[in-house]
This record gives C-alpha cells, structure tokens and sequence, in this order.
C-alpha cells in the first residue's frame, strides 16, 4: 500500500512554538512567551497539530497522482520531499523508534525527541521523519535569526547526501563508527549538559544536536560536506598537542559561535586524565569555564512536555509503521 511509503505527520511545531532562539535563554524555549504570543498552550496546539496530522494521513489516496483537482491536504501531492528516493538522501533515525525485536525503543525515542528539539533550535530547521528518516520539512521555511547558518547548510548536506548516517543509541557513549554510524549516548549527553548548566553555561553547546553533529562529522556523509573523501579523526586525547579542538570541533565550534554558544577548548578532556568528565569552555566574553560532567535528574518543564508528546504521539505512531 502506497500509504506506507509516507509517513506524513510533520514535526513543524517544534520551531513554531519557540518564542526565543537567544542562546542566553537556557532552553531555548518559553512557553508562557508562546501563551501570549500566539494565545494557544501547548498541549492544544500539540493536540490540534497532531489532529491535523491524523487528518490528512487519514485522506492519502494511493490513486492521489490520478487526481487533477487535489485537496490542501493532500500533503503526499503537494509535497516534493516525498517524490525523493529515500535511499538517496537520508539521516536513518529508524533505529531510534523500533528496537528490532517489535518493540518501541524507548531510550530511542526519548533520544529522538531531544535530537529534533535541538537541532531545530540550532539550524532552524523544520523537521520531519520519512520512512524512518529525519528529513527537512520544507513545507516551513527555516528561522534563520539566532541560529547557525554553517549548520543549517551542513544538516541539510548530509540529509541531501547519498551516504547514510545511522542513528543509533549508544550506551555510556557518544561514537561514530564504520564511516556511516552514529551512536548517541543519553547518559554521557545528559550529563555533559547538566555540567555546562551547572556553571551556568547555555547546555546546547554540547547536548543532543552538538554530540550528534559532531559525531556525524565522522561519518562519510559528513566529511563530505568539508571536500574531505576521507574520515574526520578526532586528535588523540591522550597524545601530545591534544589542547586543540581538532579538524570536527572546529567545525562545530564555527556553529557554536554562530549561536554565541561557548567554544570548546580542546579535544581531550580537562583535567588530563579524566576522559569523558571534564571540559574546557570559552564563553563569548573570553571567559574560561571548566565544566564536570555530572548527571541530570530531570528537563526543563517544557521540554519534558515535548518529549511526553512525542513518546505519546509521535512515536508510537512511526514505530506502527515502520514495522509494517
Ligand atoms: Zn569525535
């Protein structure tokens, strides 16, 4: 059936209701800015979002193309991101949703969810998930104020690319492997954003979207995207000279800065030694931050409802399809 092949319910309210991309505000979102701004609360617009959504999805006809006259919601038609040979273009987020075994992923889609959010808050990006693949919805226009333009361009590379980006859950972790895997840990995220927040630097610096753009800089696709044919390699962070950020966190600094996000120093970890644990930061204003890595307890209240939302609504819908 031609409705499994599209998978039409966009994630296009993640950039709408962010009120602020001001790297100063800590989450990058402000639900009581949204009230009063757009005079909706968020579990409404979820809820009309996604009631639309089912609408729509409810409305694709396999015979669509046949059709002269088509209807607004017939997204399928009016949509070109769809007409694209999925195994061309990609950013595999499959795994994420479905544990292999029948079963959803839950530490995927909780990774998922956190992946969308701030990559939207970095790039601008709308996204949407096709066939089990993160993709543009190019149905919004990306916000370009208060995010990186380098970044933007660089996502949007890697999903127009024919080499595949896997991403997969890692476990105390964050690795690329085999020139086309990202594994992306929670725990090791988690706590290298509640670190940064701790000594009240801006978590995006190194939270879901920086770990996965950087570990995506190693992977064919994202080399690529750089002129290089060959693998980006981080600097050896027990070598000598390893106190510069090395050829991928240069590129991911250059994002950084572009959000006035604070730069990471170096590659290997600070204090030498405590691999995975510690960091150095330079803030916008040339201040230097050491950063622990510790362990998070919980989100802000608003991301937590994003995440609820799409572990709710979001997922298990895909996982439903994915696994037909
Ligand atoms: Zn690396």
């Amino acid at each position: 059936m031609q409705e499994e092949h599209y998978y039409p319910f966009g994630l296009n309210q993640v950039g709408d209701w962010y009120a602020t991309t001001a790297p100063e505000n800590k989450y990058q979102f402000n639900g009581k800015e949204l009230n009063e701004e757009m005079g909706l609360n968020w579990t409404d617009y979820g809820a009309r979002w996604y009631d639309a959504t089912l609408g729509r999805w409810g409305q694709i006809d396999p015979a669509a193309s046949e059709y002269s006259n088509l209807s607004p919601y017939n997204y399928v038609a009016n949509n070109p991101i769809l007409l694209v040979d999925p195994d061309g273009t990609r950013i595999d987020v499959s795994a994420l949703l479905n544990n292999g075994n029948g079963g959803v992923n839950k530490d995927g889609i909780w990774l998922l969810a956190n992946l969308i959010w701030e990559l939207n808050a970095i790039t601008g990006m709308q996204f949407r998930i096709e066939n089990g693949n993160l993709v543009e919805n190019k149905e919004i226009k990306a916000r370009t104020e208060g995010t990186s333009k380098s970044a933007r361009d660089y996502v949007r590379g890697v999903i127009g690319d024919d080499k595949v980006v896997n991403v997969k859950v890692g476990e105390n972790e964050s690795f690329a492997a085999d020139g086309e895997n990202v594994f992306l840990s929670t725990t090791q995220i988690e706590g290298q954003m509640n670190s940064l927040e701790e000594k009240g630097l801006n978590s995006l610096s190194y939270g879901y979207g920086m770990t996965f753009l950087h570990e995506s800089l190693h992977t064919y696709a994202g080399a690529k995207q750089y002129g290089e044919s060959e693998l980006l390699h981080d600097p050896n962070p027990f070598g000598e000279g390893t106190s510069i950020a090395g050829p991928v966190e240069e590129k991911v600094n250059v994002f950084r800065q572009e959000l006035r996000l604070p730069q990471r120093l170096q590659y290997s970890d600070f204090p030498r030694g405590l691999r995975g644990i510690g960091l150095e930061w330079q803030k916008p204003n040339g201040e230097k931050v050491v950063t622990l890595q510790t362990s998070r307890e919980q989100y802000s209240r608003e991301r937590q409802k994003w995440i609820n939302f799409f572990k709710t609504n979001i997922a298990p819908t895909y996982k439903k399809m994915i696994s037909k």
